[in-house]
């Protein structure tokens, strides 16, 4: 038997602008899912979870694997497993059993975190060298064609890539990145998980996207060497926009983008104010110009901001619920926790999560 290990992730800063040719700086967490993998003989992978206590869900090898609803959560990895026997990997049969402390469905990536998990297991354990960033552009394709789900690459390049105690700088349109060290000194990033449902997430998503490709549009008309929102300037929203939905859409794109860079820039001066300044001014942003926070959200995030020994929150992820992130100094972190779960409980009636996080290595085997 062997055991291996997948992280999920934060994005600490840079939402809603990988689609407009912007900067993201995801970080894998030390929150994540683990499977232990047992040969078999027989050709068929038997998959068991322990977030779902029903029968294995049984796949043949030797046969085609569609996609089927009543596979349920088994779809993730069987569209992984998929895609490596049509990419002629030569994988052989197993018994794997997960198990998670990652919440599911939150924005902290447990899908990208399952499928990067299943597909290292499966390559390392026949032999295969793991290229990580082909394994993280397969298993993006396995969610987006095989799940359905049209994520970017962001989710499972943070699980695959991930480095202790580092932060990643992506470009998502090129895959460019490097590793920025995320020291933080006396501060802790805190997760705070809302418990609300991420229900609008998808179709929000798609209708951010409609609009920023018609913002663009209308950009183009004036500069048609622009290539995407984040390479205009503020004054040419304003000139070139007329429609003021469209408008502020563009301006997140721009001031997002600008806040990725200004995070970039305190991370290495050790500037911790400055960072948590970013991060205020990225969710102002996301909730305000851009329109995917929530009620939830924000009041998690206004609640933390009263803090004192809080210097920065945002909302994390595609928004409509989810997850907030927090730098909040370690000597109050109790305190916090309690203070902020009181005012969220008593303004929305749900009862939030608090994770404590470490910035951890991607995908691993345990030995
Ligand atoms: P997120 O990636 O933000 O957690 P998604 O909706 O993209 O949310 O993915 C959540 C889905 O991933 C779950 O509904 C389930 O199908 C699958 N999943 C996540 N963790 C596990 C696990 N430990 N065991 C089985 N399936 C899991
Ligand atoms: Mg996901």
């Amino acid at each position: 038997m062997r055991t291996f290990f997948a992280p999920g992730r934060v994005n600490i800063i840079g939402d809603h602008i990988d689609y407009n040719g912007g900067m993201v700086m995801p970080a894998a967490i030390s929150l994540g899912i683990t499977a232990t993998l047992t040969p078999r003989t027989d050709r068929r992978i038997y998959l068991t979870s322990d977030m779902d206590g029903a029968h294995p869900i049984v796949l043949d090898l030797d046969l085609p694997i569609h996609f089927d609803p009543a596979r349920n959560w088994g779809n993730y990895p069987a569209g992984v497993i998929k895609l490596l026997l049509d990419a002629n990997i030569p994988i052989e049969g197993a018994d794997i059993h997960y198990t998670s402390t990652l919440p599911q469905g939150s924005g902290l990536s447990s899908s990208a975190s399952i499928e990067v998990l299943t597909g290292f297991a499966l390559m390392t354990v026949a032999g295969y060298q793991v290229n990580r960033i082909a394994l993280a552009l397969l298993c993006q394709k396995a969610e987006n064609e095989f799940v359905g789900v049209q994520c970017g690459i962001m989710d499972q390049f943070a699980v695959a890539m991930g480095k202790k105690d580092q932060a990643i700088l992506l470009n998502c349109s090129n895959l460019e990145y490097e590793y920025l060290p995320f020291h933080i000194g006396s501060y802790k990033l805190i997760i705070l998980d809302t418990r609300k449902e991420r229900k609008l997430a998808a179709s929000a998503y798609n209708t951010r996207k409609k609009e920023c490709e018609a913002a663009l549009r209308q950009l183009k008309l004036q500069h048609p060497n622009l290539k995407n929102l984040c390479q205009a300037s503020f004054q040419d929203i304003e000139e070139a926009i007329d429609h003021p939905i469209l408008a502020a859409r563009a301006r997140h794109a721009v001031w997002e983008n600008q806040y990725v860079y200004e995070a970039k820039d305190a991370l290495e001066d050790g500037d911790l104010e400055s960072l948590g300044e970013c991060l205020d001014a990225s969710h102002f942003s996301l909730s305000n110009d851009y329109e995917v926070s929530c009620d939830e959200l924000d009041i998690i995030v206004d609640a933390a901001r009263t803090v004192p020994d809080c210097i920065g929150a945002r909302m994390t992820g595609a928004g409509f619920g989810g997850c907030a992130i927090a730098l909040v100094h370690n000597s109050i972190i109790e305190q916090f926790k309690e203070y902020v779960a009181t005012i969220y409980t008593d303004r929305t009636g749900l009862s939030p999560q608090f994770y404590v996080c470490d910035i951890a290595d991607g995908v691993h085997e345990i030995v």
